[in-house]
């Protein structure tokens, strides 16, 4: 049997398995009252910001009246604050803490600034980004690793910070108004805590037997006390080859990676591997998993293009380097909610009450002046029971959404969507339930329902557009992110609200386009062309049927195979996210949800489907321009129906906005949209050319944070090209040219333009050439991108 619930399970959290984070309100507060979390784990992703982070939490907290007597001793022996983690957050939140006045205790489950201790020895840290100064007392420059460790010891000794290395936060109880806080060595009361922890500090484990045995390592430390031994070093992130390249000097190495090409490491890892390789250093075993782990040797699966064979490598040590992952279980226990994350719920009752919702509507539908599905008394007794229903069963959906049903609030989403446009199809075209009196009883001072559709639309994106223009330009003063949003929002106003609802009735009015075209029926009364003006075909689909006067068939072709191939040429896609009001709501309405994106190799898969809709839109209106010469009525009919029910109203208007909370904003734009298809492949002609102006390129200064791909709106993996300091284009992606992976890299590695340009400095290259240091916390980013299975390395 189809197991739709899992189908549907893995399609909605497609994008959002690697990207999951606590949900804060907007001073850093978790769900659990009281309990603030900075840093790393809150997406802080350099140690700047998330030393800023620390700084905001703590002059929130100041601020409040109920911790204004603070550093005073309490009865209950409570502490103002508890911090949780000696990073960066961690530490310069200890400071402002006692800055401030407040009683706290700082636990570190290790040492001072682990994380960055750990770093490859030499490695250098960059102070990034240079637009932000440090806030707090916390010391940050550029500098390698180790006079910045050691800076933070000393002014940590120079404040009597104290630190309670070695003792990590084990559970956390909320009781009243305080926190008891368990730790490996007792009891702490806390008013408020502060959890700094980052996410760097939990390896990613197999799952194998063996891999607990004493030879197996997730991290490693001192590669120079091995030698002369035979090493199996599993992963293929940077970290993984990093170690596998420094034991290779000294020993003989295996490099066992589960996928047929190391995808996702530096341009220069790549160069010293493929040399330690030649020089027959290391071996690196493609296509194999780990099936188990023995004392001095590991057994591999090996794929051989479909047949399995089995071979066991001697390994006197094994190093498992698969990257870390989120801390799930522990933030779970704390009582922590992380984005998208919901508790069950049923999809047959969401079902269940959305068709509730709709068989309400019907039975109502006779008090809006629709037709009775029943005659008589029952047909009376039908209105108020139906109306009451329609009423209840989408409250009953927002509170099971509110208690986490994922499906209640898809249910909701679709019935919002559903009812708006099934709507907007038109006076007597309605989809069911509102044949007949949807469209009237939406229509209000002598405006219709389109005109006020496309008065919601308008009103959705300016007032989520200036937000995320405040978001992403304004707040970071991103002068390209302003540009932006100005240039969406002002063709949402120009060219899809004020010329057809208003300037061409008047132009018509009082002839400003001259006497002719004003008489002319033609020209005078289809307003709704003047969309045309900017939406070429596909996208306006009808451009050269339903009777068009010869101006508006002449500009659609200046449109669509002279302007568009042009802006293509010089910008790319860029049409999908500066111009378009299809993908302005998204970027506008559906920008919250933009790392909900679906990622990897399935959702590319999926982009396919644009072509279907390329094609079908080709096809119907060939159909509908020969029906005349070769008499196709009935073929063009049809497939103009079917296109305008299937294309117009559900792949347009209900399924993607239903979908924006689930699978991010682009949902139309990436997979359906017959003109973005259209110019992907004429982009990637012009790249492939040689001809295209539009690339992004990547410095060296690339820390793998993720925050790039994490918030790509289409999916893309840049950082996977940011590593490679590959080119990105569209020859290999179908990216629109939004600048915002630009715009969120705090290392400023991202940069448009031509490859000749010089790229921002960079002073020393990331990769340290060194010998790796006492531990390796690298997060491989690949390896986070796909659930571990058992048995996989
Ligand atoms: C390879 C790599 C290179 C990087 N390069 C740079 C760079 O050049 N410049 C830059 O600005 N940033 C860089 N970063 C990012 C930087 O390391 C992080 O932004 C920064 O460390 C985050 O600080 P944090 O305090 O939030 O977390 P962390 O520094 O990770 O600190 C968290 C602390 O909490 C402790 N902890 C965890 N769990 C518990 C518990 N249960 N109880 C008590 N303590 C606990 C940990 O031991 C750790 O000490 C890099 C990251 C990586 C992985
Ligand atoms: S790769 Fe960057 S510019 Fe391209 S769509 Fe994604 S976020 Fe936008
Ligand atoms: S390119 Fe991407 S992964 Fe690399 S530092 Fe910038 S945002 Fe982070």
């Amino acid at each position: 049997m189809i197991d739709l619930r899992g189908k549907l399970e893995t399609l909605l959290s497609s994008g959002s398995s690697e990207n999951r984070r606590p949900v804060l309100d907007k001073h850093n507060q978790s769900n659990v009252k009281g309990l603030y979390i900075v840093g790393d784990l809150a997406g802080a992703p350099v140690i700047k910001l998330a030393m800023a982070q620390a700084v905001e939490v703590i002059e929130h907290l100041a601020g409040l009246p109920e911790l204004r007597e603070r550093g005073v001793e309490r009865a209950d022996g409570a502490v103002d604050l508890l911090i949780v983690g000696a990073g960066a957050a961690g530490l310069n939140a200890a400071l402002a803490a006692q800055e401030a006045g407040f009683s706290f205790v700082v636990l570190e489950k290790e040492r001072i600034a682990s994380t960055i201790d750990d770093f490859p020895e030499g490695k250098w840290v960059y102070a990034e980004p240079d637009s932000v100064p440090p806030k707090g007392k916390l010391w940050l420059d550029g500098t390698r690793k180790e006079e910045l460790v050691a800076r933070w010891h000393q002014i940590v000794e120079e404040n009597d910070l104290e630190v309670r290395t070695e003792e990590p936060l084990v559970s956390l109880e909320r009781q009243g108004d305080l926190f008891l806080a368990r730790t490996a060595r007792g009891e702490i009361r806390a008013r408020r805590v502060i959890l700094a922890t980052g996410q760097r500090g939990n390896p990613r484990k197999l799952g194998v037997p063996g891999e607990e045995l004493e030879h197996v390592y997730h991290r490693l430390y001192s590669p120079t006390r091995y030698r002369d031994e035979q090493i199996l070093v599993v992963g293929g992130g940077n970290s993984a080859v990093e170690a596998a390249l420094t034991l290779a000097e000294r020993n003989r190495v295996v490099l066992s990676y589960r996928k047929g090409e190391l995808t996702r490491i530096f341009k220069d890892n790549r160069r010293l591997l493929d040399e330690a390789v030649a020089q027959g250093r290391i071996e690196v075993a493609f296509h194999s998993v780990v099936r188990e782990m023995r004392p001095g040797e590991t057994v591999l699966a090996i794929d051989r293009g479909g047949h399995q064979e089995e071979r066991v490598v001697p390994a006197d040590h094994a190093f498992i380097l698969i990257g870390a992952e989120l801390p799930v279980r522990f933030l779970k226990s704390l009582g922590i909610r992380l984005e998208n994350d919901w508790g069950g719920g049923s999809v047959l009752r969401a079902l269940a009450l959305t068709a509730a919702t709709l068989l309400g509507c019907w039975f109502a539908g006779p008090a809006l002046g629709g037709p009775a599905p029943l005659d008589g008394a029952l047909g009376d007794l039908g209105v108020p029971l139906g109306g009451a229903v329609a009423v209840v069963a989408p409250l009953l959906l927002i509170w099971l959404g509110k208690r986490g049903d994922r499906w209640a609030w898809l249910g909701l989403s679709f019935l919002v969507w559903y009812g708006i446009y099934g709507v907007k199809v038109g006076k007597g075209s309605e989809l069911w339930p509102f044949k007949g009196w949807g469209y009237s009883s939406l229509s209000f001072f002598g405006r219709s329902w389109a005109f006020w559709y496309t008065v919601l639309y308008t009103t959705l994106m300016t007032g989520f557009g200036l937000q995320a223009m405040k978001r992403w330009g304004i707040d970071r003063r991103d002068r390209f992110q302003i540009w932006r949003y100005t240039s969406l929002l002002g063709f949402q106003w120009i060219f899809f609200f004020v010329v057809p609802e208003f300037l061409f009735q008047w132009a018509v009015k009082y002839q400003w386009v001259g006497e002719a075209l004003a008489n002319n029926p033609q020209f005078a009364d289809q307003a709704w062309r003047s969309y045309g003006i900017v939406y070429a075909w596909p996208l306006f689909f009808y451009t050269w049927f339903y009777d068009p006067h010869q101006i508006w068939v002449v500009w659609g072709i200046v449109l669509t195979f002279g302007l568009i191939p042009l802006l293509v040429l010089f910008h790319g896609k860029r049409y999908c996210s500066w111009v378009c009001g299809c993908g302005g709501l998204a970027e506008t309405f559906g920008d919250r949800w933009r790392h909900l994106a679906p990622k990897g190799r399935t959702a590319l898969r999926w982009e396919t489907m644009g072509l279907g809709v390329l094609a079908f839109a080709t096809v119907a209106t060939l159909l509908m321009l020969l029906k005349d010469t070769y008499q196709w009525y009935q073929a063009a009919d049809r497939s103009l129906g079917v296109y305008r029910l299937l294309v117009d109203v559900w792949l347009v208007g209900i399924l993607p906005v239903t979908l924006y909370p689930f699978m991010g904003g682009k949902v139309w734009c990436r997979y359906w949209c017959p003109l973005a298809k259209m110019m992907e492949l004429s982009s990637r002609v012009f790249t492939r050319l040689g001809w295209s102006r539009f690339h992004i390129h990547a410095n060296d200064k690339c820390i793998a944070c993720n925050e790039c791909s994490r918030n790509c709106q289409v999916g893309i993996d840049v950082m996977q090209y940011a590593l490679k300091q590959e080119t990105l284009d569209n020859a290999t992606s179908s990216c629109i040219g939004c600048g915002i992976c630009v715009t969120v890299c705090p290392m400023d590695t991202l940069y448009f333009g031509a490859r000749a340009e010089a790229a921002p400095d960079a002073p020393i290259p990331f990769v340290a050439k060194a010998p790796i240091g006492p531990g390796e916390s690298n997060l491989d980013q690949e390896e986070q991108s796909e659930p571990v299975v058992a048995g996989r390395g």
